[in-house]
């Protein structure tokens, strides 16, 4: 018998358990196939009924329109951050420019990798007060004809969400950057041109990067673009121009299976709410902890915060880890703790979190 942790970590993260024990299950043969889904050819029909499933089952999870393709890659969100300007700039004249909202260290590395490839204009930016939310909609500086707008729609490191979904130009697709809360709650696809993630959150194993593109955004790459990472190529070879990571598709897909079992993504954005409400619920209850978001930009998936005395930040989570709460350390960049409330983490993880957080201020 394995001991009973909930596991923080911001990604690679929990994965539910159901899934995991079904993986385990099927490893060295998978339905009476005699093989391993990693000893499997990618063109064969046993895989590619996999990645059709799991395609599928995406599609209907996120209700993704028919005009929009679902791409499996590889490279990771900050590979996105080259691969996506090298596949749209090429609509417009050049150096095209690219809008970009900064709210936290993810937008940061999109902005700095951007300018490798066209020129960037930061529209508004929350850093001067410490990326605490998402400055309003009516301060930010668009520019006229960009080629797309770049945000990051949950921080990861900073736990800012947005709430609203921006309303600017149809003509000017927006790009977000979804690695940290996708699946997490519902979302209208259709107001986005490309939504992208990386697997190791709420997804499945690291090495799968999912993309969610607007079939119009095909057409517009760069010819500096390699094949691999073209998005129309890889469209047309159904996510196979080369050989996609196998085993990480087949536990992404156990995962859409297994949140279409539990009622989609409305049945675990109801959940999130309410993991999140007693997780702020008990680092507000004093002043002993503190998370420095404004409150209606808080992140559902990802809560960092400080302990008011810092020269306990090692004792606490020493005590964490003895009661079996792991990996809440926080990003190295700001310190302090950030515990990761995804999909796969159950409430039952929080309350326990919660019931370790009132213990330790002596509450
Ligand atoms: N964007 C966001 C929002 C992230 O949280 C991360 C990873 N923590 C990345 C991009 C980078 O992803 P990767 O390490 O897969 O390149």
């Amino acid at each position: 018998m394995t001991t009973q942790v909930y596991n923080f970590s911001a990604g690679p993260a929990v994965l539910p358990k159901e899934v995991l024990q079904q993986a385990a299950s099927e490893m060295l043969d998978w339905h009476g196939s005699g093989m391993s889904v990693m000893e499997m050819s990618h063109r064969g029909p046993e895989f590619i009924s996999i990645y059709r499933q799991a395609e599928a089952d995406l599609r209907e999870l996120l209700a993704v329109p028919a005009n929009y393709k679902i791409l499996f890659m590889q490279g990771g969100g900050l590979g996105q951050n080259a691969i996506i300007p090298m596949n749209l700039v090429g609509c417009c004249a050049q150096p095209a420019t690219i809008d970009f909202v900064h709210t936290g260290s993810w937008s940061g590395k999109s902005i700095k990798e951007a300018k490798r490839y066209a020129h960037v204009n930061v529209a508004a930016s929350s850093e001067a007060s410490g990326f605490t939310g998402v400055p309003p909609q009516a301060s930010w500086n668009l520019s006229p004809g960009a080629a797309y707008l770049h945000i990051c729609t949950n921080e990861t490191i900073d736990g800012v969400e947005y709430n609203f979904v921006p309303e600017i130009d149809p003509k000017v697709p927006i790009v977000a950057d979804m690695s940290s809360h996708i699946l997490s709650r519902r979302i209208d696809v259709s107001k986005y041109g490309v939504i992208f993630a990386g697997a190791q959150k709420n997804i499945g194993p690291a090495g799968l990067t999912l993309v969610i593109v607007r079939d119009d955004l095909l057409e517009d790459a760069l010819p500096i673009c390699p094949s691999a990472f073209n998005f129309k190529t890889v469209a047309e070879h159904e996510s196979m121009f080369n050989t996609p990571p196998t085993y990480a598709i087949y536990i992404a897909g156990l995962v859409f299976a297994h949140l279409k079992r539990l009622g989609g993504v409305a049945a675990m954005e109801k959940i999130n709410i309410e993991k999140a409400r007693l997780l702020y619920a008990a680092l507000d209850a004093d002043d002993f902890y503190q998370n420095r978001v404004s409150h209606e930009f808080r992140s559902r998936m990802n809560v960092p915060f400080y302990l008011r005395d810092e020269s306990l930040n090692e004792k606490f989570l020493a005590g964490a880890k003895a009661r079996g709460l792991l990996q809440l350390k926080g990003h190295k960049s700001v310190g302090g703790m950030r515990a990761s409330i995804y999909n796969a983490m159950p409430l039952e993880g929080v309350q326990a979190l919660v019931d370790y957080l009132n213990e330790f201020a002596g509450r």
